[in-house]
């Protein structure tokens, strides 16, 4: 199957970077957020979006991991076939980016939809990260909570087990991801809205936010006097309250901005 061809967005027009480097320089506690927008560009399809991955398969529920054995089978049958391109996906210019202000102390977190592990791939502190919809690197037992690496369960999918199980308890095990109809993890989103409640810049990066949360924190971050920057292939709904609203390639555009950003710090 080969990925749908990406016609690429405008290039950023020089007064708007310098307007989006005045901001990023400026700012101390710049928060991120991002979304399957930022990914696309390492080839990665938006899973929920109508020609997503979920949507050309099988949808997981909860209910039919948990209770269906060939909705189980299938999900394993789907997850040993393409864990492996998951995992050979590369962080593109806008993950390597942000994870270079990340390492220069500039960004307080970065918050994703994202479950690719690109940001921590790409450098970021993985404890700076706040994955909103859980982690496809990541598996979890249903009945006791013991969490595996999804590296090791390739490994046993691979060597043949049709249906890998806690080592500790035998509970089920799912990837640590939300599902449909399931609400998100209780810690990443209380962490979500702490550091929108003190940004002063919330830089959202492919994110279209029509979905609570990604639809009210920014909204939150403004309401506490953050200025707001949303860099995104299409309109959205918050363009109204953003300072600086870019409908630009997110890659070529945070690179040319932390390239400057960098430059201009590293002289303080
Ligand atoms: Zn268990």
């Amino acid at each position: 199957m080969s990925d749908d061809t990406i016609v690429k967005a405008p290039a950023i027009a020089p007064p708007d970077l310098d307007r989006l480097v005045d901001l990023v320089v400026s700012s101390e506690r710049m928060v991120v957020f991002t979304g399957a927008g930022i990914s696309t560009e390492s080839g990665i399809p938006d899973y929920r979006g109508p020609n997503g991955i979920w949507a050309r398969n099988a949808i997981p529920t909860i209910e039919s991991v948990r209770s269906d054995p060939e909705a189980q089978r299938k999900h394993w049958e789907f997850r040993r076939e393409r864990y492996p391109e998951m995992l050979a996906r590369e962080p593109n210019a806008g993950h390597l980016a942000i994870a270079r202000l990340d390492a220069a102390g500039k960004v307080l977190a970065t918050i994703t939809q994202n479950i690719d592990g690109l940001h921590q791939k790409a450098g970021n502190r993985p404890d700076h990260v706040i994955e909103l919809h859980g982690s496809t690197h990541r598996l979890r037992c249903m009945d006791c909570g013991r969490e595996y690496d999804g590296i090791d369960i390739q490994r046993r999918l691979e060597a043949g087990e049709e249906d890998p199980r806690c080592e500790v308890c035998g509970g089920p095990l799912r990837a640590a991801t939300i599902l449909f109809g399931e609400s998100l993890p209780k810690q990443a989103l209380q962490t979500a809205l702490a550091v929108s409640q003190v940004t002063d810049l919330m830089l959202i990066v492919g994110s279209s936010l029509v979905v609570n949360p990604a639809a009210r924190l920014p909204v939150i971050a403004k309401e506490r006097g953050a200025h707001v920057v949303i860099v995104n292939r299409t309109a959205t709904p918050l363009d109204g309250i953003a300072d600086l609203a870019l409908q630009v390639e997110a890659g070529d555009t945070l690179a040319a901005m932390a390239d400057r950003v960098l430059a201009e710090t590293k002289g303080h």
